[in-house]
C-alpha cells in the first residue's frame, strides 16, 4: 500500500486543507515552496501515464480542486504551479497521481 492510500485510509495523519468524495488535498510533509499542496484521487490510480479514458472526469475534477485549493489559499493574485511528476524521468517518488500545487514564491522555469 502507498503512503498515499494509508493517508486516504487515515491510517498516517496528514494536514488536510480539503476533501470531498474523490479527492483529498494536503500538506507536503517536505515543501518545496510556502504553500505546497498534493491533491490526491482516492481511486488508486498509479500516475498520469496509467491513467484511462474513464477517468477523465476524475481528472478534470483534480484540476478544479487545484484551482479551488489554490483560491481558498490565496494563491490567486500572485500566481502558483500544478504539476503531475510522471514516472521515473519525470520524478516521480510516490505511485499514486498526485497534482502538487507550489506557490507563494517566484518558481523559476525550466525545472532541473
Ligand atoms: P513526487 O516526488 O512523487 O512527485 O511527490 C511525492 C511527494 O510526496 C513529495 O513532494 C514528498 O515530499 C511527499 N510525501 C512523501 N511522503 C509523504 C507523507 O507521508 N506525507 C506527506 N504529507 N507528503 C509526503
Amino acid at each position: 500500500m502507498t503512503i498515499f492510500k494509508k493517508i486516504i485510509e487515515g491510517e498516517l495523519p496528514a494536514d488536510v486543507v480539503f476533501e470531498d468524495e474523490h479527492c483529498l488535498a494536503f500538506r507536503d510533509v517536505n515543501p518545496q515552496a510556502p504553500v505546497h499542496i498534493l491533491v490526491i484521487p482516492k481511486k488508486e490510480i498509479k500516475s498520469l501515464a496509467d491513467s484511462k479514458t474513464a477517468d477523465q472526469e476524475l481528472l478534470g475534477h483534480l484540476l478544479a480542486k487545484c484551482a479551488q485549493v489554490a483560491r481558498q489559499l490565496d494563491l490567486e493574485s500572485q500566481g502558483y504551479r500544478v504539476v503531475t511528476n510522471t514516472g521515473r524521468d519525470g520524478g516521480q517518488s510516490v505511485e499514486h497521481l498526485h497534482f502538487h500545487i507550489l506557490g507563494g514564491r517566484s518558481l523559476s522555469w525550466p525545472p532541473g
